[in-house]
């Protein structure tokens, strides 16, 4: 399906592993040329080029921590008028709620609700004099169904769910869409860090750590970058122009809901 977005524009923030370069890597797919964002710059750099090789789109890198004013300024100077807006940073660390102290708090809150807020006051004003904008948040199925010991994840991550909830209404009358992705399991650097922790925890085999948690999943297995990837272009795509402030699951059926 072409997906009707070759030649647009698109800023991918903690995009050079996991579940942002597959949404970068699928966008490159579709012909968008790409602003890439990580911390590390090594890794950022490789991706890039072979998001270059593969598709032939033209991908400019910025090696700066999203989360900090300084590198959303630097992000957003690099990137300038973008049409697509993928917003994507690391998850909090686990803990119990009792650990929690204001400066924890703050800081997750930071990282997953008020730098995609302000990476979306900075790009939508332009997407909406333009008449056309889309914006994909990478939230965590945690949204919709809490995981206990990542409270700072589920409260921070709500916390933006209910920005987009009120804000993609205001915005959609000028042609631009705001969605979020709820990823459940996929096999990322960050889960195979979980369960590296597990495998440790319990003495288990990493292969037994695995397979128990891909028999969780109806599914049966773990899911990928790739089609995490894919429905972030869909989201992106001219088809998507219909789909206004919804929170797609995308975690194999692990959360046992009627909707
Ligand atoms: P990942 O494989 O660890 O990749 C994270 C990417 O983000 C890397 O490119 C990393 O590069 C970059 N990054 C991290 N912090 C950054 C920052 N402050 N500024 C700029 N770039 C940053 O993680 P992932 O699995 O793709 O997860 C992405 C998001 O989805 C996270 O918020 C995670 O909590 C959430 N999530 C993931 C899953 C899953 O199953 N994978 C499930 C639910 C939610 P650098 O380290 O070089 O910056």
């Amino acid at each position: 399906m072409d997906m009707g977005i070759r030649g647009k524009r698109a800023l991918v923030c903690a995009a050079s592993k996991g579940l942002g370069l597959g949404c970068a890597r699928a966008l490159a797919g579709a012909g968008v040329n790409l602003v890439m964002n990580a911390r590390g710059a090594e890794a950022l750099e490789a991706s890039a080029q072979a998001i270059r090789d593969d598709f032939g789109v033209t991908v400019a890198t910025v090696a700066a921590d999203i989360t900090t004013e300084a590198g959303r300024a630097a992000v957003l100077a690099e990137a300038g008028d973008v049409d697509i807006l993928v917003n994507n940073a690391g998850g909090p660390p686990p803990g119990m709620w009792t650990d929690w102290d204001e400066s924890d708090w703050l800081k997750a809150l930071n990282g997953n609700m008020l730098t995609p807020i302000a990476l979306m006051k900075a790009v939508l004003p332009g997407m909406m004099e333009k008449g056309w904008g889309r914006v994909i948040n990478i939230t965590s199925v945690s949204v919709k169904a809490p995981i206990a010991i990542l409270g700072l994840s589920n409260a921070a991550r709500a916390g933006l769910t209910g920005y987009v909830a009120g804000t993609s209404r205001q915005v959609a009358p000028k042609g631009v869409t705001i969605n979020n992705l709820l990823p459940g399991t996929h096999d990322t650097d960050r889960i195979r860090g979980v369960d590296s922790g597990t495998v440790k925890s319990t003495g288990k085999s990493i292969e037994e750590v695995r397979a128990e948690r891909a028999a969780a999943i109806p599914v049966g297995r773990y899911g990928t970058a790739e089609e995490f990837g894919k429905a972030c272009a869909f989201l992106a795509s001219v088809h998507a122009g219909f789909v206004v402030g919804q929170n797609w699951v995308l975690d194999g059926g692990q959360t046992n809901a009627t909707i």
